[in-house]
C-alpha cells in the first residue's frame, strides 16, 4: 500500500471544476469556497447553498447535465454525480485533470482527508483510505486540542516575520521561541511570563550580555570617539569588527575607517561641517533597508551618537520601523578634546556645572543668557558663528574676560588649542584660520591648562638644576611654550 501524500493547495482565484451539486458535492464546494477558489459547478439540480452562493455570485452555476468540454482541462476537477462518470473521466484524464472522482478511488489523482477548522488553522487526517471513518474520529480529537493559547501562539509568529526578513535566520529564531520558553509559557496561559521571556530573546545585549554582539538585522549606532583611532572604545571595535554594513559620517577619520575589515560595504551618510549632506530621512532609509535585508548594519559616528549626533533621531526612526536597534556611546568630543588640550570641564572651585551646547540649531542662534549661566560652557559646531555667539554672551552679562580656548582636530595629528578671553577669542580663532572641526570651551576651567603647563615646565626647571627663582624664572621663559602637552601646539594666550 502507498502512504497519502499531503499538501495544502493554495486555491485563491483558481479555476476548479465541480461536476454536481448534491450533497457530497456541496460539502467539497463549501471547503472550496472558503479556500477562495474560482468555482464552476455543472449540475442540473443543486443544493439550497449551491443555489444561494450562486445567486450572491459566489460561484458560477451551470444549470444542466455535464459535457465531456466542460472537464477537458488541465486544471482541478471534482466529480460528484450518482451516474456513471466514464466518459467524463476519460475526457477529463485526456486533457490532463487533476482529478476526484466521489466514491471511485481508482479514478482518483488525490483524496480529501477529513478536515477540521479552528480559523486560520486547519486539521486535516488521512488514513491512507483505509478507513475514513477513523480518519473523522483522530480528526474531531485533534481539532479539539487546538486551544486560543495556540491562536496567540500563530499571532506572536506573525508578529516576528514583520520584524524581520525572510531567511534561515529568522526562520530559526521563530523555532527557537516557538519550541521554547516563549512557546511553553503561552501554550501554558502564561501570557505576561512569555512576554518578559520573549523580551530576554529579543535584546539579549541589553540584559544578558554585558559585551556587546551585533544581531543580523539589526543596527549599531556606534560612537568613534573624537577621531583618533586608539580613543575608540573595545566595544565599538568590536562593533566595526563584526559589521557587514558601515554608514559612517565624515567626521570620522581613514584610521577609524582601516579598522572596518574589507569584506564589509562602507557607506558615507551625514555631514562635513557645511559639505554636502544626505537628508537624514534618507539615511533613515539606508539603514533600514540594510537591516532589513539582514545585515549587522554600524552606524558609526564621531563623538557620542546621543551627542549633537542625531544619534537619537535614527534610534526612534529604526525602531519605529520595527528595527533592533543598540548603542554604543563613544567620547564625546566636549569632554575628549577639552581634556586632550589639558581643560577639564569641570573643576572643583572653579566649575561645577557644564553646559553643552551647539552654536547652531534649526530655530537659529541658541539663546546666549541660558549659556551665560553655566560655569563651563561647551559649544559644539561654532566656527562661523563665534564672533555673534561670544558678543552674545557678553551682552548676557558674562564677564569679557572670561577665560575661552578652542580646540581645533581634537585628539588628530593636526590638534591646536587657542586660547585667549571671551572679548579675543573669536578673533584669535580666525587669525589662527580655524577649520573644522572645532570647539569652544568658555570658562575658567581653562586656567588649569595654563596652570598645568606652568607646574610641567617648574618640575623640568628642577629637574635641570635651575633652583634658584631668578633661575627658574629665566628657564621658564625661554621654554614655557615648548612644555605643553607634546601635541598642543599653544598659539596664542
Ligand atoms: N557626536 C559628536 C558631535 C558631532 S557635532 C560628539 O559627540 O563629539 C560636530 C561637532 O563636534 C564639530 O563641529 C565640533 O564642534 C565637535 N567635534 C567633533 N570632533 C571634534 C574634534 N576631534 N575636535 C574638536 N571638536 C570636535
Amino acid at each position: 500500500m502507498n502512504l497519502d501524500y499531503p499538501v495544502c493547495l493554495r486555491l485563491q482565484d483558481r479555476p476548479v471544476t465541480v461536476v454536481g451539486a448534491g450533497v457530497v458535492a456541496t460539502g467539497r464546494i463549501e471547503q472550496l469556497l472558503l479556500a477562495g477558489a474560482k468555482l464552476h459547478v455543472i449540475a442540473p439540480e443543486a443544493s439550497a447553498f449551491v443555489r444561494d452562493a450562486a445567486g450572491r455570485g459566489e460561484l458560477r452555476w451551470s444549470q444542466r447535465r455535464a459535457a465531456v468540454f466542460d472537464v477537458a482541462t488541465p486544471g482541478i476537477v471534482f466529480i460528484a454525480i450518482t451516474e456513471d462518470p466514464s466518459d467524463l473521466v476519460r475526457a477529463a484524464r485526456a486533457a490532463g485533470a487533476i482529478l476526484n472522482v466521489a466514491d471511485v478511488p481508482e479514478h482518483c489523482d488525490f483524496t480529501l482527508p477529513s478536515v477540521g477548522r479552528d480559523g486560520p488553522i486547519t486539521v486535516a487526517v488521512s488514513t491512507s483510505g483505509q478507513g475514513p471513518a477513523v480518519a473523522r474520529r483522530l480528526r474531531q480529537d485533534f481539532t479539539a486540542t487546538v486551544s486560543r493559547h495556540h491562536h496567540h501562539l500563530l499571532r506572536l509568529v506573525q508578529f516576528l516575520r514583520r520584524r524581520a526578513p525572510a531567511g534561515p535566520t529568522r526562520m530559526a529564531f521563530i523555532r527557537d521561541v516557538v519550541d521554547g520558553e516563549v512557546g511553553e509559557r503561552l501554550l501554558a496561559g502564561d501570557r505576561r511570563g512569555a512576554f518578559q521571556s520573549l523580551r530576554r530573546r529579543l535584546a539579549p545585549s541589553r540584559q544578558d550580555t554585558p559585551a556587546h554582539s551585533l544581531r543580523p538585522g539589526s543596527v549599531t549606532l556606534v560612537g568613534a570617539g573624537p577621531g583618533a583611532a586608539d580613543l575608540l572604545t573595545l566595544r565599538a571595535l568590536k562593533a566595526l569588527k563584526a559589521a557587514d554594513v558601515v554608514v559612517t559620517d565624515r567626521l570620522v577619520g581613514d584610521d577609524i575607517l582601516a579598522l572596518i575589515p574589507p569584506t564589509a560595504r562602507v557607506i558615507y551618510a551625514g555631514k562635513k561641517g557645511g559639505g554636502v549632506s544626505v537628508p537624514q530621512d534618507q539615511t533613515n532609509a539606508l539603514l533600514i533597508d540594510a537591516a532589513r535585508a539582514g545585515h549587522r548594519v554600524v552606524r558609526l559616528k564621531g563623538g557620542d551618537p546621543f551627542v549633537f549626533g542625531r544619534g537619537g533621531e535614527e534610534a526612534l526612526a529604526l525602531a519605529a520601523a520595527g528595527i533592533d536597534v543598540d548603542v554604543v556611546p563613544g567620547l564625546t568630543a566636549g569632554v575628549a578634546a577639552a581634556a586632550l588640550a589639558d581643560i577639564p570641564v569641570t573643576h572643583r572651585g572653579r566649575s561645577r556645572s557644564v553646559l553643552f551646547a551647539t552654536a547652531v540649531s534649526d530655530r537659529g542662534l541658541v539663546d546666549a543668557k541660558m549659556l551665560a549661566a553655566a560655569d563651563t560652557l561647551v559649544l559644539y559646531m561654532a566656527g562661523q558663528q563665534l564672533p555673534q555667539l561670544t558678543h552674545d554672551l557678553i551682552l548676557a552679562g558674562r564677564a569679557a574676560d572670561t577665560p575661552a580656548a578652542v580646540v581645533e582636530a581634537g585628539s588628530l595629528p593636526g590638534q591646536r588649542v587657542i586660547v585667549g578671553t571671551l572679548a579675543t577669542i573669536a578673533a584669535l580663532a580666525a587669525d589662527a584660520a580655524v577649520g573644522s572641526p572645532a570647539l569652544t570651551v568658555v570658562g575658567d576651567v581653562v586656567l588649569v591648562r595654563e596652570e598645568l603647563a606652568r607646574l610641567r615646565a617648574e618640575a623640568l626647571a628642577s629637574r635641570h638644576g635651575a633652583h634658584t627663582p631668578a633661575a627658574a624664572e629665566h628657564f621658564l621663559a625661554t621654554t614655557v611654550d615648548d612644555l605643553r602637552t607634546p601635541h598642543n601646539t599653544a598659539t596664542a594666550g
